[in-house]
């Protein structure tokens, strides 16, 4: 079963801390799995019709630390001029 929110087996148990979706305003979830790939995680929003439902899925678990970061950052619009 996938798990939400922590990182479960042999990986330090911690909860994941995310800001909600900047384009709808819900949650923001990661989940962990591992299967003949390996272990691989999906963070983004938990709403499945959201453009950033997929935003960080990627094989490559050790990269979790830097989704959350880009994720949690919020871009002012003045940084986009
Ligand atoms: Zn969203």
């Amino acid at each position: 079963m996938p798990s939400h929110g922590q990182i479960q087996g042999n990986r330090m148990q911690r909860e994941i801390k995310l800001l909600d979706c900047p384009f709808d305003g819900n949650k923001g979830d990661v989940i962990f799995d591992n299967d003949h790939h390996g272990e691989w995680f999906n963070l983004g929003c938990c709403n499945k019709e959201c453009v950033a439902n997929n935003l960080f899925y990627t094989e490559e678990i050790e990269n979790l630390d830097k989704s959350i970061n880009e994720w949690n950052k919020r871009h002012k619009i003045e940084d986009l001029k």
